[in-house]
């Protein structure tokens, strides 16, 4: 049976909050930008089993109730080891950008393409996507991709930030997304959904 996914728009950046499960209500959630209460109130509504939080990245709008909810339920945290200091030096990456982000979460595992993860009835594999940050990753679930901020419907992530390559985000998305099936659903970081076979046609950014 495929995954449930709910999203919930976060925080003043509109960052994408996901949460996947599986018929059993054994889920994850993927970049809990902000609103924890809201994040938490949907895992109770729902009567889910949480077992991780995976990142696409670690800019903190991605990250920010990461913390808070770690501190109630000690959810074990996921990210490329390439962003991992980005996670840690979050609190001064919000103040430079203007977020208020409170305490940086607790980094206990990285992702790598090489480890693919199972939660429950749930299997996740990691393509990793450059550019955007350095250890940007695509998360695979199924036909469902959450691509973080390497890709948007009709856009692509910013490249003038601190450890963004414009030329990496492009290898990227050629070599990783415009690779998977064409039907697969990519799950943006900001914005509404799309699939691999649109942004093939119609992306003005990246042409396959
Ligand atoms: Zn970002
Ligand atoms: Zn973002």
């Amino acid at each position: 049976m495929p995954a449930t996914i709910l999203r919930t728009e976060t925080g003043s950046y509109c960052t994408n909050c996901y949460i996947v499960y599986d018929k059993n209500n054994v889920g994850v959630i993927i970049d809990p930008g902000d609103e924890a209460e809201e994040i938490e109130r949907l895992v109770k509504a729902y009567g889910l089993d949480i077992k991780a939080i995976l990142l696409t990245h670690g800019h903190c709008d991605h990250l920010m109730a990461a913390a808070p909810l770690q501190e109630k339920y000690a959810y074990p945290l996921y990210v490329h080891r390439d962003d991992a200091k980005m996670v840690e030096e979050c609190v001064l990456q919000g103040r430079i950008i203007g977020l208020r982000c409170a305490k940086a979460p607790r980094v206990d595992h990285y992702l790598q393409e090489s480890e693919p993860l199972t939660f429950g009835g749930l299997s996740f594999r990691f393509l990793h996507t450059p550019g955007h940050t350095p250890g940007g990753v695509v998360i695979l679930c199924g036909n469902d991709a959450f691509c973080g901020d390497t890709i948007f419907r009709g856009s692509v992530g910013r490249t003038d930030l601190p450890g963004s390559s414009q030329r990496a985000l492009f290898d990227s998305i050629c070599a990783k997304v415009y690779t998977l099936p064409d039907s697969v659903v990519l799950h943006p970081g900001h914005g509404p959904d799309t699939t691999v076979q649109y942004e093939k046609r119609n992306n003005p950014f990246v042409r396959p």
